[in-house]
């Protein structure tokens, strides 16, 4: 069994100074894979103080030299790709065509700000236009410092590449905590880092759980800014301790993101568009279409095509190439995503397909699919971020009740609009209040599209320039221009 016992600190790997040991589990055999040693607060200490000394010469480099660590890096996880999906389809329990997608998604995230760093130094000392004769005004793009940077689980390697690139290109010096439960796949950033000689203590990862890493890393003085992705129970804890000092903060949280079908829509793709939205990486993805709105004149065709093709998923081993859906990524979730189910007889939601009767794997912490209709929007179901692969539906006449019933959420981080008349689709899609809004598509990420919440979806942007722009600081220099 792999044991995790050592912190990447300052190019070196030192022993962890917590000592509590943290089981990492493969979710489809159900057993223990690896062990990693907890880190603590004097982890955290030394990782911040190796990050701040780094920092000046890591500015000085320049962005076009930083940007070349990037493609690296993108080179690196490249020719790794394919050890490193099956490692993370065996921790995380994705079905390994999925965990390409993550990969493929990580690596263009790289790529994408090895080139923003090298436009980052071509505007550096750029003048700005204005109407005061006789003065200049110059902008810089100073890196906001030294960021701690906190994951979750559900797609390691994406969630962390699109914070450390942007933080490695805009010139930060980075403290990265990987989930717990994931840190298999997520080691490999170190042993990037350090094949690719990126210099000490631009990049430190320092491996343990909330309480061990994560409390004492937002807490730390030394911590200039903090971008976290997770749940927001915990961004809401992150934003509490950032705000001691003042510290900057982006969070990416969750979602309960809907998905409308128009009246028009061709229900067959319709379904396609439904399916992936909510079943793609067994529904534990933060822009989970979990909220279906359909017109009343299409809802039973829809529901059929629908019934029809979640018997279709093949439930299995995720390395296996015929499987579809692998178990969820820890018995935990499992263990969450039952207790909604049971919610739901509880109120006596109707099912279209309950999951009851079907097969599941003889191992695995599986929950098979999902979907129930006519969900009452009082219900826990349609309104909580469940997390799985459960989809609920409810039926509007109307693309007016479609939207606003879309809009009822505190939510905002994603939908998708599907209609016969794109532009139809188009203009339902400019009034729902999302960050990102797919019409007549399934989920497409761009790195050069940013990605990120309305409402309580999250604060700040990542991917595009945006992404960027969350780890810069903006100076002018002003005064007479002789
Ligand atoms: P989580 O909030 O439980 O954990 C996320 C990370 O925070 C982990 O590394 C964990 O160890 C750490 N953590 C826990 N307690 C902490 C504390 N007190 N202080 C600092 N760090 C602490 O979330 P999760 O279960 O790992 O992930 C699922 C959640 O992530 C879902 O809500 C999902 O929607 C969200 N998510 C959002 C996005 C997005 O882009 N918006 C992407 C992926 C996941």
């Amino acid at each position: 069994m792999q044991e995790l016992t050592r912190q990447f600190i300052d190019n070196r790997w030192v022993e962890s100074a917590g000592r509590r040991r943290l089981p990492v589990t493969d979710p489809y055999r159900q057993e223990t894979i690896a062990e990693v040693t907890g880190g603590d607060a004097t982890d955290v200490d030394a990782a911040v103080a190796a990050a701040r000394h780094a920092l000046p010469s890591w500015q000085a480099l320049g962005g076009e030299r930083r940007g070349a660590f990037l493609y690296a890096f993108a080179d690196a996880l490249e020719e790794r790709r394919d050890a490193l999906m099956r490692l993370s389809s065996r921790n995380n329990g994705k079905a390994l065509a999925e965990a390409g997608i993550d990969l493929d998604d990580a690596i263009a995230a790289y790529r994408y700000y090895a080139g923003q760093a090298a436009e980052l130094e071509a505007r550096q000392g750029r003048m700005v236009e204005h109407g005061l004769d006789g003065i200049q005004a110059q902008c810089f793009e100073d890196p906001v410092g030294v960021v701690g940077l906190i994951t979750p689980w559900n797609f390691p390697l994406v969630t962390s590449a699109w914070k450390i690139a942007p933080a490695l290109a805009a010139g930060c010096t980075v403290v990265f905590k990987p989930s717990e439960v994931t840190p298999l796949p997520e080691q490999a950033v170190a042993e990037i880092a350090e094949a690719v000689g990126l210099p000490a203590g631009v990049l430190n990862l320092v491996h343990g759980d909330g309480e061990g890493i994560g409390a004492p890393l937002t807490a730390h003085p030394g911590v200039d800014k903090l971008s976290f992705t997770g749940s927001n129970a915990v961004g809401e804890k992150v934003m509490h301790a950032a705000a001691k000092g003042v510290r900057k903060v982006s969070l990416e949280l969750g979602g309960k993101s809907p998905i409308l079908v128009l009246e028009d829509a061709e229900v067959e793709q319709a379904a396609d568009w439904v399916m992936a939205g909510i079943f793609f990486n067994s529904g534990q993805i933060c822009s989970a279409t979990s909220r279906l709105i359909v017109h009343d004149a299409i809802a039973e065709p829809l529901y059929a095509a629908l019934g029809k093709r979640i018997d279709a998923i093949r439930l299995g081993d995720p390395l296996a190439d015929d499987t579809d859906m692998g178990p969820m990524s820890s018995a935990r979730q499992r263990e969450a995503v039952e207790r909604y189910l049971g919610l739901a007889r509880e109120e006596g939601l109707v099912a279209v397909r309950d999951g009851r009767d079907r097969q599941l794997p003889d191992r695995g912490e599986f929950v098979a699919p999902v979907l129930y209709r006519d969900v009452p929007t009082e219900s826990r179901l349609w309104q909580e971020e469940i997390f799985g692969p459960v989809l609920c539906g409810r039926s509007v006449s109307s693309d007016e009740a479609a939207i606003e019933l879309a809009n009822a959420s505190p939510f905002g981080l994603a939908a998708t609009v599907v209609a016969g008349d794109i532009q139809r689709a188009r203009r339902a899609g400019r009034q729902v209040r999302a960050g990102s809004i797919w019409i007549n598509s399934e989920q497409i990420v761009l790195p050069e599209v940013s990605w990120g919440g309305f409402g309580i979806s999250g604060i700040g942007r990542e991917l595009g320039p945006l992404g960027l722009a969350e780890y810069l600081e903006v100076k002018h220099l002003i005064g007479p221009d002789a």
